[in-house]
């Protein structure tokens, strides 16, 4: 890896990690379930809520298709999903051959809009198709307005698939994000808040999913002394050492969380007076973002003509690596032909948008230079 470069999310170990690889090593258990699994399970059952059970997975992208399996999606349903993603929230519909139905942003979270949410729930129902489930997305760790969804969702008795891939240490109302929808899924993938290589989550209230979906994620094995199935199966679940990894950053996750947010505090305060440029912000003390990425918007008709671009080269040129926001998906050539309900407020944000480097591992000195880059742009 290039050393002097500046990079948006890299990983960063506690330092424990290794201790409890060794230990899956001098017992043998080098396999796709052991101790260091349950007990990574364990701390983030403890970490997130009493109420919840959780199996760890390969990804976050199979336990969001565990999900639209256990909620019944089959071939030719129709899945909500918030457009302004990545792609990982939206493949899985594709997997079980269903079909995306994408929901626009609101200004205050940037994720899934109610407003929309409710008329796509109403018009995919008069048209002759109830939605299966619903896919918010708490994009760059800020909470969506979950409270305003999960009351959509109940209403029309519709689940909730929660995407909490990049939110994990992130609450609403004190509550953990991770723990509002009937499933939710979790990401420790390598830019992730912790991470354990790759490697995901499915947590659910529902002790039963979760077992359902250890059973499916372990090749779907019937309880019988030879290999008997019933269901088709899949090999998703997390390897002990990789786990091994998890239970080292469970120790640093507050940590981590901290750190994101003081990122975010500086930046805040050394692009405060620049004219044009605005962050994702929480809305009102309800919400707390873990700021797993730090992201501005910048508005050309306010910046005197600078737009995102003009940052993200000026950045790139000084070896900073930063990235527009999420192309939302319905503007993806894979997925343009399903339906939208939105006023174009996630275009403007792709548009409009950029994430700053924001891994915990960064210094001060790395996040002052990514401030005086910016703030040395001629007539920024
Ligand atoms: C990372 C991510 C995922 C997928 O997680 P993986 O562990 O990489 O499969 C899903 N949704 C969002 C919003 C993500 O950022």
């Amino acid at each position: 890896m290039n050393k002097n470069r500046i990079w948006l999310s890299l990983a960063h170990m506690g330092g424990h990690e290794q201790d409890f690889i060794r230990q899956a090593f001098d017992s043998n258990w080098v396999a796709p379930l052991g101790p260091n699994v349950d007990a990574f399970e364990n701390d983030l059952e403890t970490f997130l809520s009493d109420h919840v059970h959780v199996a760890t997975l390969v990804s976050g992208t199979a336990a969001l298709h565990l999900g639209l399996i256990l909620l019944n999606v089959h071939p030719g349903d129709e899945v909500i999903c918030q457009s302004f993603t990545f792609s990982a929230s939206t493949n899985p519909i594709r997997y079980q051959n269903a079909t995306p139905v994408f929901i626009d942003s609101e200004k205050d979270t940037w994720n899934m809009s109610p407003e929309h949410l409710e008329r796509a729930v109403k018009d995919r129902i008069a048209k002759g198709k109830k939605p299966k489930a619903i896919i918010p997305v708490h994009l760059y760790g800020m909470p969506a307005k979950i409270e305003e969804i999960r009351t959509i969702a109940d209403q029309y008795e519709i689940p909730v698939l929660e995407d909490a891939a990049e939110a994990l240490g992130s609450t609403y109302k004190g509550i953990h994000c991770g723990t509002f929808g009937e499933i939710a899924a979790l990401s420790f993938n390598g830019n992730k808040i912790i991470t354990t290589s790759g490697g995901g989550a499915f947590v659910s209230k529902n002790e039963g999913w979760v077992k359902k979906a250890r059973f499916l994620a372990t090749q779907a094995r019937d309880a019988a002394p030879h290999y008997q199935h019933s269901h088709i199966g899949y090999n998703y679940r997390m390897s002990n050492i990789v786990a091994g990894i998890g239970r080292g950053q469970m120790q640093v996750l507050s940590e981590r969380v901290e750190q994101r947010r003081k990122n975010n505090q500086f930046y805040r305060k050394h692009l405060a007076g620049i004219e044009g440029i605005t962050f994702q912000s929480e809305l009102s003390p309800d919400f707390y973002s873990n700021y797993w990425l730090t992201t501005i918007i910048v508005d050309p008709e306010k910046t005197g003509g600078i737009t995102r671009e003009d940052l993200r080269l000026a950045l790139e040129n000084a070896n900073i690596e930063s990235r527009p926001l999420w192309k939302p998906m319905h503007l993806q050539p894979v997925f343009s032909d399903y339906p939208y309900y939105g006023e174009g407020i996630c275009e403007s944000l792709f548009d409009k948008g950029l994430c700053l480097p924001s891994g915990s591992i960064l210094t001060e000195k790395e996040l002052a230079k990514v401030v005086e880059t910016i703030l040395s742009i001629p007539s920024l």
